[in-house]
């Protein structure tokens, strides 16, 4: 039965209030009041009414204005609601409880051994722990919970987020390491102004995040490992010649990136050309990306990061070279803030958006 109008509105304002308060921290009622675009009243009585059900709580700010009065500031209660966070890795876990409002309540990284099922140990390390939702990034293709392809896991086909309902009894959203850390960047880093925010996660295989205005894109990550930079080349695990994967892979960048940049940076000359050439092949693929999807902004996450800050210059320009200047112009390149922290962020800020839409 639908709910009566008066009723649906209330909902909708308690759930963006919360969300307000989640994203950007405390804040005046007056400050509320503009950002949602209600009357003081309304704003009033839903705080008063979030503040009986325990999701928030007025405390009493720095003194503000000539009269020197305290502002009262509006800030979440963190363990109101809970996100359960874990990112998987080939040798590791990371788990995360985060709060609303963005605090990490609980926090943990566990290695895995060779052969064990990264799945197993999900429901060791997240245990009895209780959260509105629960959420898993993984490195690979994943559409709608199930693991298509991952190079780093060895998984093919896997409906990771069945198997993580089996084994720890509750439900799963799975997202792909790319996506959860652009989504992390979008919300906790500093890339909340792009319209059209681009992630590409280096890790054993490269893929790519898309965040449009804030919401991930549906239906998985971008293939960028699987995009052909050299027509007629080594042969790639996925059956297609010249792959981007492929090519990188010839280098050892994945495991090597630090090893390859110190050699670089004391000038040996193979080691320059392999920096070299595996940044022109990212530049060329990223032209692929670019003209599919037309970012505003790109990060280089993962072992991207180090690659693309030594190569800098063959990036650009073999990315010039495939990319239509229009959709340069007002295109910025730049390294994550978050760093390896991205992913395991935005799986909880994952979670959390989903618990936001749940209670409109
Ligand atoms: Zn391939």
């Amino acid at each position: 039965m639908a709910l009566p109008p008066a009723v649906e509105l209330r909902r909708r304002n308690r759930a963006a209030l919360l969300e307000q308060l989640h994203r950007h921290g405390p804040q005046t009622r007056a400050a509320l009041t503009e950002a949602l675009e209600l009357n003081r009243s309304t704003i009033g009585a839903l705080a008063t009414d979030l503040a009986e059900s325990g999701h928030l709580q007025e405390t009493t700010g720095q003194s503000t204005g000539s009269a020197g009065r305290p502002s009262t500031l509006v800030a979440c209660v963190p363990r109101s609601i809970t996100v359960a966070a874990v990112e998987i890795r080939a040798d590791r876990l990371r788990f995360a409880l985060v709060g609303l409002g963005g605090e990490v309540l609980e926090r943990s990284e566990s290695a895995l051994e060779a052969g064990a099922d990264p799945i197993e140990a999900v429901a060791v390390i997240t245990g009895g722990t209780a959260s509105a939702a629960a959420v898993a990034s993984v490195p690979g293709l994943v559409d709608e919970g199930a693991v298509a392809h991952s190079t780093e896991l060895g998984w093919i086909d896997r409906d990771a987020a069945a198997e993580l309902e089996a084994a720890t009894g509750r439900e799963w959203r799975v997202v792909d390491t790319a996506t959860a850390a652009a989504v992390g960047e979008w919300s906790r880093g500093d890339a909340g102004e792009a319209r059209k925010l681009l992630y590409l996660h280096g890790g054993r295989g490269l893929t790519a995040g898309l965040v449009i205005e804030g919401r991930a894109q549906r239906g998985g990550s971008i293939q960028l490992g699987h995009i052909v930079v050299e027509p007629g080349g080594r042969e790639c695990v996925c059956g297609l010649r010249g792959c981007l994967d492929a090519e990188m892979e010839a280098f050892g960048l994945a495991d090597g990136i630090e090893d390859a940049t110190l050699a670089a940076g004391m000038g040996d000359a193979a080691a320059r050309d392999r920096l070299r050439r595996s940044g022109e092949g990212l530049g060329r693929a990223l032209g692929a990306v670019v003209t599919a999807t037309g970012p505003d902004e790109i990060l280089f996450g993962g072992w991207l990061r180090e690659l693309y800050l030594s190569t800098a210059a063959p990036v650009r320009s073999a990315f010039a070279e495939t990319t239509l200047p229009h959709l340069r112009s007002k295109l910025r390149l730049r390294t994550p803030v978050l760093g390896d922290e991205g992913a395991l962020i935005g799986a909880a800020e994952t979670g959390f958006a989903a618990v936001f839409e749940e209670m409109r």
